[in-house]
C-alpha cells in the first residue's frame, strides 16, 4: 500500500478576513448541511481507488473548519474511516478559529482521532486583529488555546502573521514572546501579502489614497525586514526550530503533512478546489487530472524542496528520477553555490541564509526548458 496524505477543505466562515483569498465564505446552516452531506459522499467515491493506499496523514482545512457541528464532523470522519485504510500513527489536523471552538467540540475531535489543531490567531494585539477583520480577540484564543490543553490536545500550531496594518517592530516581537510563553508545539508565521480580490487590496493598492494608507498604516519595507530576522532570532531563542522557510516547530513536531508537500508525497483533496497530487498528475477538485512531464517533476522536486531547511536530497532525486541531480542542475547549483545562496552538505543541496532572503529568485532558476 502506497502512503497518500488526505486534504478535506471546508469553505466556510463566520465572516470574510479582510486579507483573505482562501476558498471561503459565510454560509447558512442548510449549505453546510448540503456541502457535508456531497462532502461524504465524494469521499466514499474513492472507495475502489482507496484500496492501494494507506492514509499517513488528514488535514482539515479552510475556510474554518470549526465551524461545523459536532455531529457533522463524526459524519467526515466516519466516511473517511469506512471508505480508506488510516494509520493508527496518522498525524490529523483540524484547522479552527477562536469563537468558533466549544469543550464539546474538542471531545468530539478526539473521539474522531484528530490528534493535532491548528489555531488561526495571527497577531497577540487586538488593534491588528481589528485591522485584519478577524472575528476574535487576542483573550479568546487564549481561551481557546487553554481549553485545548485541558482536554488534551498536546500538538498545537498556532499560525501568526507579520507585516500588517498597525503592527510595529516591537508589537510583532510582542506577538512572538507571547506566544512562545504558551509553548505551542508548533508556529506558522507568514508574512502579509496583499492578494487581489480582497479588501486590502482595494484599500492598499487601488483606491484613492491607497499610498498614503500604505504610508500611514502598513510597516515600511525595513520594518518588514527587522521582524522577518526577529522572528527566527525569537522563536529559535524559544526552543523553536526553523525547519521550513516560515514554519517553526519544537523537536519532533515538524508538520507532517506540510513535510509531505514539500517532498512530494502523493496527496488527495476532497471539497471544493482541492488539490491533489496522484500518481503524478495535479489537478483540483472539478478539473481533469494533468500528467506532470519529468522535467516539471524535477522542478517540483526542487523548489517545494528547497523550503525545507533541510534542502533536497541527491540521493532520493536519483531514486526517482534515475539521473543526478547535478547532471540535470549543476551549471545552476554551481551558480547559486557562488554567489552565497545554496550549500552543499552531505547528500542535501540547501538555502544559506542568504539564500533564504531570496528564496523566489534562487527557485526561479530551478525551472527547466522543455
Ligand atoms: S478565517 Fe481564514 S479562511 Fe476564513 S476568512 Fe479569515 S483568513 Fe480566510
Amino acid at each position: 500500500m502506497r502512503p497518500l496524505e488526505l486534504y478535506i477543505h471546508i469553505p466556510f466562515c463566520i465572516k470574510k478576513c479582510n486579507y483573505c483569498d482562501f476558498l471561503s465564505a459565510p454560509s447558512t446552516w442548510e449549505e453546510r448541511e448540503k456541502y457535508v452531506e456531497s462532502l461524504c459522499h465524494r469521499i466514499c467515491e474513492f472507495a475502489d481507488r482507496a484500496k492501494a493506499y494507506r492514509v499517513i496523514s488528514i488535514f482539515v482545512g479552510g475556510g474554518t473548519p470549526s465551524i461545523l457541528t459536532e455531529e457533522q464532523i463524526s459524519r467526515i470522519f466516519a466516511a473517511v474511516r469506512t471508505t480508506f485504510y488510516v494509520e493508527e500513527n496518522a498525524e490529523i489536523t483540524i484547522e479552527m478559529n477562536p469563537g468558533t471552538v466549544t469543550e464539546k467540540k474538542l471531545k468530539c475531535y478526539k473521539a474522531a482521532g484528530i490528534n493535532r489543531l491548528s489555531i488561526g490567531l495571527q497577531s497577540a494585539e487586538n488593534k491588528e486583529l481589528k485591522a485584519l477583520g478577524r472575528i476574535h480577540t487576542f483573550e479568546e484564543f487564549l481561551d481557546t488555546f487553554r481549553m485545548a490543553r485541558r482536554e488534551g490536545f498536546c500538538n498545537i500550531n498556532v499560525d501568526l502573521m507579520s507585516a500588517i496594518p498597525y503592527q510595529t517592530e516591537e508589537s510583532w516581537m510582542y506577538t512572538l514572546r507571547t506566544v512562545a510563553e504558551l509553548s505551542p508545539e508548533h508556529i506558522s508565521a507568514y508574512s502579509l501579502i496583499i492578494e487581489d480580490g480582497t479588501p486590502f487590496y482595494e484599500r492598499y493598492r487601488r483606491e484613492e489614497g491607497a499610498k498614503a494608507r500604505c504610508q500611514a498604516e502598513l510597516p515600511d519595507e525595513d520594518a518588514e525586514r527587522a521582524m522577518y530576522y526577529d522572528t527566527k532570532k525569537i522563536l529559535e531563542a524559544c526552543g523553536y526550530h526553523r525547519y521550513e522557510i516560515s514554519n517553526y516547530a519544537k523537536p519532533g513536531y515538524e508538520c507532517r503533512h506540510n513535510l509531505g508537500y514539500w517532498e512530494r508525497t502523493e496527496y488527495l483533496g476532497i471539497g471544493s478546489g482541492a488539490a491533489s497530487l496522484v500518481d503524478n498528475h495535479r489537478w483540483c477538485e472539478g478539473e481533469k487530472p494533468q500528467k506532470l512531464s519529468v522535467p516539471e517533476q524535477m522542478e517540483e522536486y526542487m523548489f517545494l524542496g528547497l523550503r525545507k531547511m533541510q534542502g533536497v536530497s541527491e540521493r532520493r532525486f536519483y531514486e526517482i528520477f534515475q539521473c543526478s541531480m547535478k547532471e540535470v542542475y549543476g551549471p545552476v547549483i554551481d551558480e547559486m553555490t557562488k554567489k552565497g545562496l545554496l550549500e552543499t552538505r552531505n547528500e542535501f543541496v540547501r538555502l544559506t541564509e542568504r539564500g533564504i532572503d531570496v528564496s523566489n529568485y534562487v527557485m526561479s532558476e530551478f525551472l527547466l526548458d522543455e
